[in-house]
């Protein structure tokens, strides 16, 4: 039988995560925050060009436990990884800190580095992870454990960035270096926004240009709708060169285009005639129809709860933004095609692949209690493709990071 994934509720996250700690590290007080992961509505590979997508907080949530040390140290644990491990915040730079404390120690390290934190404030802790957002799905449990850490040293360190859209943006930022610098790996900055700038009931619009954001009203519930996310657990083979590669693609065609990046173009016709490269017109017609589709979906979401012909149109987009990552962007994967074909056949109003692509996770639009008959049906697809059997979710759109207890 397919099961759906539960998302818990914040007193067993929060029980979970001192139960953890107080198993390794021993009694005494904690405090516990948590952060969601996110799934893309529309405007997949746009963040790096300058240009617009339109994320949701997941209910689903990693927390983190913490109690304040005086000294240097930081030992952690994760409910997701063995061992405990311990690193001195003095040794935390570039390539310096091996496997998943990097993205906790980044934090650290990048509020100092961001002169957020003067040096003698940001003493060690002790912190236990737990997690119920999939692992390396596309739907972000890096930034959930960055923005769970970074809401926690907030108000640990006293720094009170955390109380208004201005300050979460800093720490989005300070997420954002910590991951790209201590973790080693890329991430547009999307991910780390919807973490902690999300509203409950809303998708975030994001303008990737200036880190401006608007709450799009998304209540499905209300709408007789819901989002069934579909972890197709299809390994992510090549996917860092080919991220790059993407990246170097549209950098390369916004210099030959004479622009600042991508989401300056306004005329498509006349700038896919001044590239040489077809590989790169294709590139280029992705990344500007997608942050249009991202305007009209936005458009449509605006004009009331989705229904009739406006349902319609949000689908077709879905279906345009899911072709267009196949064929021009070339980042899809047989898994996602699987996902999406077999969702819209069994009556989805719209599908298509979310993230960054080459594995990861397909969304798909739905009536209101279709979500456990149209993952039965990609199940038995994949059965029958001989792929790894797939996790569903539902994600209505969940609330920002925030203190649990
Ligand atoms: P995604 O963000 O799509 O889930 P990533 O590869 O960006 O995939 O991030 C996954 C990595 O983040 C893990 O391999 C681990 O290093 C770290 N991580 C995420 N969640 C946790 C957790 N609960 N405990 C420990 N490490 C975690
Ligand atoms: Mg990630």
């Amino acid at each position: 039988m397919t099961t759906l994934l539960p998302a818990w509720t914040d007193d067993e996250g929060a029980r979970r995560a001192r139960d953890l700690l107080t198993r390794t590290f021993g009694p005494g007080e904690a405090r516990v925050w948590s952060a969601p992961g996110r799934v893309n509505l529309i405007g997949e590979h746009t963040d790096y060009n300058a240009g617009l997508c339109l994320p949701v907080a997941l209910p689903h949530r990693t927390v983190v436990a913490v109690r304040p040390r005086r000294d240097r140290t930081v030992r952690l644990v994760s409910a997701q990884e063995d061992g405990t491990r311990i690193v001195d915040l003095d040794d935390v730079r570039p390539g310096a800190v091996a496997g998943w404390p990097a993205y906790v120690v980044g934090v650290a390290w990048a509020l100092v580095a961001e002169g957020l934190v003067p040096r003698e404030r940001a003493t060690g802790f002790d912190v236990a992870v737990d997690s119920c957002v999939p692992y390396g799905a596309g739907l972000s449990s890096s930034a959930a454990l960055e923005c769970a850490a970074a809401i926690a040293l907030d108000e640990l360190w006293g720094l009170g960035l955390a109380g208004d859209d201005a300050g979460r943006t800093r720490l989005a930022a300070v997420c954002v270096r910590a991951e790209n610098e201590i973790a080693g790996a890329p991430t547009g900055g999307m991910d780390q926004s919807a973490s902690l700038r999300s509203r409950r009931g809303h998708a975030l619009l994001l303008d990737c240009r200036d880190g401006a954001t608007r709450h799009v009203p998304f209540d499905l519930a209300a709408a007789g709708l819901e989002l069934l996310v579909i972890d197709t657990r299809a390994p992510h083979a090549l996917v860092d060169g080919q991220y790059a590669a993407r990246r170097e693609s549209c950098e390369t065609a916004a210099r030959e285009l004479g622009v600042a990046s991508l989401r300056e173009v306004t005329d498509l016709p006349a700038a896919l005639d001044a590239l040489d490269d077809p590989l790169v017109r294709r590139r280029v017609r992705h990344v500007v129809t997608e942050i249009d589709r991202v305007e009209r979906f936005v458009d449509l979401l605006d004009g009331g709860p989705p229904a009739g012909p406006r349902l319609g149109a949000l689908g077709t987009l879905m279906a345009a933004s899911h072709a267009s990552l196949r064929d021009d962007y070339e980042v899809s994967a047989p898994e996602l095609d699987l996902a999406v074909d077999t969702a819209v056949a069994a009556g989805a109003h719209g599908a298509r692949m979310t993230g960054g692509g080459f594995g990861g996770s397909a969304i798909a639009l739905l009536d209101a209690g279709h979500a456990g008959r149209v993952a039965a049906a990609v199940t038995d697809s994949f059965t029958a493709a001989g792929f790894a059997e797939p996790v569903f979710l539902l994600a209505p759109a969940g609330g920002p990071a925030a203190r649990l207890g």
